[in-house]
C-alpha cells in the first residue's frame, strides 16, 4: 500500500517470503482468536481486498468459497458469519459426526505461496524489489530508512525485547485433493481444529495449535491424527496422496501491536503479532500502519 501510495520504500527480510510463517498458513479468512476490539475493523477491510482480489482471477491466489463450519458443543453462530453471502444453518443431514451445529458462508481462502509470490510480483511493478536482508536491531533497520515499519512477526522478540511475543506451532498436511470443492472449518479453540481447505488440486488438511513447542520439524503423530480426524468428515481423504508437510510459528501475543513508537535514530511504527489470523487482517492492519506514516508526515 506504501509503495502504490507513490512513496520511496525499501522491503528488506530476513526470509525469503517462502520461508515465513505466513507461507504455512492455511488460509482461510475468518475472525478467530482474538479478543481485540480492532479486529473486526481491520478483518472487514481485508475481507473486501481479498474479495476484489479474487474476483481478479487466479493469478492473484485468492478465491472466495463456499464452506461449512461446525462445532462439538451447542455455541452462539458467531455475529461475524451470519453476515457473509452464503449464510445458512446447516440441516441435520449435512453435519459430520459428532458435530452439533454448522453453518454454511462464503469466505475468501488464500493460496498462500500463490499470492506471496502474487505480492512481490505487484511490488515490482511499484519498481520495488524484494531484499534479503537480516536486520539485527531497530537502530539498523533506521540507518536503511527514516520511517521503519516492523512487520517482523516472531522476529519482533529478539528486535524490540518484547517478551510478550510467543510461538504457536501449527502443523498442516497438504494432499492431493481428490475432488472437494468446499471448505469445512471446526469452531474456534480446540487444540486439535479439524479443518480442510481446497486450492485446485491441493487440499491443507489441519490442524495443530501447539503453545510450549518451538520445532518446525513435521511431527508424523501429528500429521496421521489430521489425516484420521479429516476422513471421518470427507472419506475419501482416507487415501488420499500426502504431497507435503506444513509446520509454521504463529507469532501470538495478547493483541496486535500496532502502534508509532518514537526512538532516537527516527521512527518506528510495529505491526506484530498476529497469532493465528495475520492474513484475516492484514490489508485491516496495514491500513492503519499507512494512516500513522501520514501522521508522521505531518509531524515533520
Ligand atoms: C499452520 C498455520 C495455519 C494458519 N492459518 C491461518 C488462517 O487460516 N488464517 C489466518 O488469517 N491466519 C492463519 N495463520 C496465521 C498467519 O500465518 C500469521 O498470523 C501471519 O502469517 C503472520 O504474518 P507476519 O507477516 O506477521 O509474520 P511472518 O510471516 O513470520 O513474517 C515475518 C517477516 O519478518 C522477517 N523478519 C523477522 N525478523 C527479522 C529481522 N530481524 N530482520 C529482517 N527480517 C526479519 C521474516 O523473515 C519474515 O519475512 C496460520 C498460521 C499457521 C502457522
Amino acid at each position: 500500500m506504501l509503495a502504490e501510495s507513490g512513496r520511496r520504500i525499501r522491503v528488506v527480510t530476513r526470509d525469503p517470503p517462502l520461508a515465513t510463517t505466513s507461507c504455512a498458513a492455511g488460509a482461510l479468512w475468518g475472525p478467530y482468536l482474538f479478543s481485540d476490539e480492532r479486529v473486526p475493523g481491520w478483518s472487514e477491510v481485508t475481507r473486501q481486498e481479498l474479495t476484489d482480489l479474487a474476483k481478479q482471477g487466479e493469478h492473484t491466489g485468492v478465491r472466495v468459497l463456499l464452506g461449512l463450519e461446525a462445532a462439538r458443543v451447542q455455541v452462539p453462530v458467531p455475529a461475524w458469519a451470519q453476515h457473509l453471502a452464503g449464510y445458512r444453518r446447516a440441516t441435520g443431514p449435512e453435519l459430520p459426526a459428532g458435530f452439533r451445529l454448522g453453518w454454511w458462508y462464503h469466505a475468501p481462502l488464500v493460496d498462500m505461496p500463490a499470492y506471496l509470490g502474487y505480492l512481490v510480483e505487484r511490488l515490482r511493478w511499484s519498481r520495488v524489489q524484494v531484499e534479503l536482508i537480516g536486520v539485527p536491531s531497530l537502530d539498523r533497520a533506521l540507518e536503511l530508512a527514516p520511517i521503519a515499519v516492523n512487520c517482523t512477526g516472531l522476529g519482533a522478540a529478539a528486535l524490540t525485547g518484547d517478551r510478550s511475543v510467543q510461538p504457536v506451532r501449527g502443523q498442516l498436511v497438504v494432499v492431493r485433493n481428490p475432488g472437494i470443492d468446499w471448505f469445512f472449518a471446526e469452531h474456534d479453540e480446540s487444540p486439535a481444529p479439524t479443518y480442510f481447505l481446497p486450492h485446485g488440486d491441493r487440499l491443507v488438511l489441519g490442524g495443530s495449535i501447539e503453545a510450549d513447542r518451538h520445532d518446525l520439524r513435521p511431527d508424523r503423530d501429528i500429521a496421521t491424527a489430521i489425516l484420521e480426524r479429516c476422513a471421518t468428515i470427507a472419506p475419501e481423504l482416507r487415501h488420499a496422496e500426502v504431497i507435503e508437510d506444513r509446520v509454521g510459528l504463529r507469532p501470538h501475543r495478547p493483541t496486535v501491536r500496532l502502534e508509532y513508537e518514537r526512538v532516537d535514530r527516527g521512527h518506528v511504527i510495529h505491526n506484530y503479532g498476529h497469532g493465528g489470523a495475520g492474513v484475516t487482517v492484514s490489508w485491516g492492519c496495514a491500513r492503519d500502519v499507512m494512516r500513522l506514516v501520514h501522521q508522521v508526515d505531518n509531524q515533520t
